[in-house]
């Protein structure tokens, strides 16, 4: 999960048409007055805008044609039946994670209104485990309620996804040690970086993993002696800090 910036309602959501279709849902629960042919597409496109063409959770990559992308409520529709066309209540979400968060009463992390790192952190031990980190257990609801550490489903595309990227590191690292600075394995790193920012799959575990990689160390150090780190891969650095977890240390 990471911070999202919400943009404005989109313009086919007018007051009339948000009451219409409130009113509608309080007719009959069983509407999904979200779908209505009158907003679907713009409220949609702007909610994939928004979160980069993720789930607004479990940060997997929704494919816009699939069935799978939904609209979740993030107060329940059926506890807060007048927010169900809300747009600051609207987040596009896998059918997983909806399904699983559902009628969760709790509080939990909102993206557009938190930052998550403030929230949930992730397991030293386990490098693709969250685990909430806040007193109020704001964040532990999160993870408990979407089930944000499911193995098969969410755990290990995040390890998979990350894996890929190490193992470049490893590669990128050898060669740089074997053969001296290259332009092109400066270009490699940036693509890696690349994988990690807020536009990626799973960036949050990506990015934690990939700035506390040695590899990755390594090759900044490197590229740095030779003065090669560039601002542009700074910029990149800041990047996946901004989208990055702590670490948590279970005793
Ligand atoms: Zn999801």
């Amino acid at each position: 999960m990471i911070k999202l910036e919400r943009e404005g309602c989109p313009k086919e959501l007018t007051r009339e048409v948000r009451e219409e279709l409130t009113r509608l849902y309080a007719e009959n629960k069983d509407r999904d007055v979200w779908n209505s042919p009158k907003i679907k597409k713009p409220l949609k496109d702007a909610l994939l805008r928004m979160t980069r063409g993720k789930c607004a959770y479990c940060e997997c990559r929704l494919n816009i044609e699939s069935k799978d992308v939904t609209i979740d409520h993030f107060l329940p529709k059926s506890t807060h039946p007048n927010e169900v066309v809300q747009w600051e209540n609207l987040f596009p979400a896998c059918l997983r994670c909806n399904r699983e968060k559902k009628d969760y009463e709790k509080r939990i992390v909102n993206p557009c209104e938190d930052r998550p790192q403030d929230y949930i952190g992730l397991d030293v031990r386990n490098r693709y485990f969250l685990r909430g980190i806040d007193r109020d257990g704001v964040g532990k609801n999160t993870t408990t309620a979407i089930k944000l550490n499911d193995i098969r489903r969410v755990m290990v595309p995040r390890m998979i996804e990350w894996e890929e990227i190490r193992q470049r590191l490893e590669e990128i690292s050898d060669d740089m040690q074997k053969d001296g600075y290259k332009t092109k394995y400066r270009n490699r790193i940036e693509v890696l970086m690349g994988k990690c920012l807020p536009d990626a799959s799973y960036a949050a575990v990506k990015a934690t993993n990939m700035l506390d990689d040695d590899c990755y160390q390594k090759i900044k150090n490197f590229l740095k002696d030779m003065g090669k780190w560039t601002d542009k891969l700074e910029i990149l650095e800041q990047e996946m800090k901004s989208v990055s977890f702590v670490w948590i240390r279970m005793v």
